[in-house]
């Protein structure tokens, strides 16, 4: 995995200047120096002191072609993934990496990582990526690479010349283990410093997103025993990873036309799918569903007083606390601006007054901090709340949303800070 550091506006601390080198934490600024000073060291130890032969070259060789032959094969897909990239991004050019960590001996397998993280530097440059990240992003398949070899090379002197026994097909799964274990570590370590406090998913990426690792892994363990035993077969390989890298991106895809790149819950689009789903659920099951709109209040104040950055940071803590308030089942979108929809199925009026109460409660005790100011906690915002009720205010999506507005109305010449449906 690699790290696409958290861009500006995504979380609720940063800001985006914060993400120039020279301004980065220093702790964090230390963790990437000493991995970058760890990568270089054991990479010249490792290549002055290894001992290579004319099959090793040529492992090699037909490694660094495949890589080659893939990107000319499919160039488009991962600058596409690379584009849309989100805090995590599942490297899969570690197919060929973890390919040379089996096939090679460590100095050669940490050149060939190196140079593949070379060739990919040239396309994520060209994507705005800058380059202390890059040069971390090395670090962290060169690292992985050199610990993963150490400790294959220690267990067995060479897989060449198998026996095809349990036990080798064991070491093969810890180097693979070992792989993963560093990489994940100094993945989640670099997005700790950068902007914690942060719940362990999102140190450590989705079960989807660590299925592809996986599964990219698997087909470098499988190419590097190609490479050695069945060489004319290599270029196999190249057709299952680019139905991978095609899943992978239509994955990206589904989640970037869905998501509101903010705050990560659901787009305007993608919230009245769900809730034309909700509906018609309601009505075959005959329950009722609560319709919410939250508005922030006088949030053009909170923009003019203490700047956009810190009204985005308080956009994305609201939509934490929604998240955490209300359950897993419950549908929330953000309707642009300063503004969030819920749909709550199974819930009568007075249980969705109840959870708009507590939601409200939460908004009030929000705290964030201003980059300028870190320790200085800014607080007291406040939001209103519209709520409608199917089947008694509406019977579709529209209508339902239309009521919950004009209770929003109300809330807000009432005083707002507080909930309101339209009286039925
Ligand atoms: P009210 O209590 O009546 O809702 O007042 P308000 O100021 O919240 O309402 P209004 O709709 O007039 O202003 C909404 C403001 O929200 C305007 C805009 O500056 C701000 N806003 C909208 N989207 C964003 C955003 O993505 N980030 C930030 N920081 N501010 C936003
Ligand atoms: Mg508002
Ligand atoms: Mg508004």
């Amino acid at each position: 995995m690699t790290v696409a550091l958290p861009e500006p506006g995504k979380r609720s601390k940063l800001a985006p200047r914060s993400w120039e080198l020279w301004s980065l934490p220093n702790d964090l600024l230390r963790y990437l120096l000493l991995a970058e000073l760890a990568a270089v060291v054991w990479t010249v130890a490792a290549v002055v002191t290894q001992t290579v032969d004319r099959t090793d070259l040529m492992r090699f060789g037909m490694l660094a072609a495949l890589f080659a032959a893939f990107q000319l094969i499919s160039p488009r897909i991962e600058r596409m993934r690379i584009r849309m990239a989100d805090s995590h991004r599942v490297d899969m050019t570690s197919v060929w990496t973890f390919a040379g960590v089996i096939a090679l001996p460590p100095g050669l397998s940490a050149l060939l990582a190196l140079l593949i993280a070379l060739a990919m530097s040239v396309l994520r440059l060209r994507a705005g990526v800058r380059l202390y990240r890059q040069a971390f992003n090395a670090a962290n398949v060169v690292l992985p690479c050199l610990t993963s070899s150490a400790v294959l090379h220690m267990t067995t002197s060479h897989l060449d010349g198998m026996s095809g026994s349990a036990s080798e097909a064991a070491i093969v799964l810890l180097t693979m283990v070992i792989y993963t274990a560093v990489n994940t570590t100094m993945t989640a370590g670099a997005i700790f410093l950068a902007a914690r406090p942060l719940p362990v998913r999102a140190l450590f990426g989705t079960a989807e997103e660590n299925g592809l690792e996986v599964a990219t892994l698997c087909l470098g363990g499988m190419t590097a025993l190609t490479v050695m035993y069945t060489p004319w077969l290599t270029a196999l390989s190249i057709v299952p990873m680019v139905v991978l890298q095609r899943g992978a991106l239509i994955k990206q895809l589904e989640v970037a036309a869905t998501t509101d790149p903010k705050t990560g819950l659901l787009n305007a689009v993608a919230w009245r799918q769900v809730a034309q789903k909700e509906l018609a659920r309601a009505a075959r099951d005959r329950h009722t569903v609560a319709v919410m709109i939250i508005d922030m209040d006088r949030f053009k104040e909170v923009n003019d007083t203490h700047g956009h950055l810190v009204g985005d940071a308080v956009l994305v803590a609201v939509a934490e606390r929604l998240t955490a308030e209300l359950r897993q089942y419950d549908s929330i979108g953000r309707f642009g601006g300063e503004e969030f929809v819920a749909i709550l199925p199974e819930v009568d009026l007075a249980t969705a007054r109840a959870v708009s109460d507590r939601i409200l409660a939460r908004v009030r005790e929000l705290e964030v901090f201003s980059p300028d100011a870190p320790a200085v906690p800014l607080g007291g915002f406040s939001a209103s709340i519209g709520l409608a009720l199917y089947p008694d205010s509406a019977g579709d999506v529209e209508s339902l949303l239309h009521v919950a507005d004009s209770a929003l109305y109300a809330a807000k010449s009432a005083g707002r800070d507080r909930v309101e449906s339209v009286t039925l």
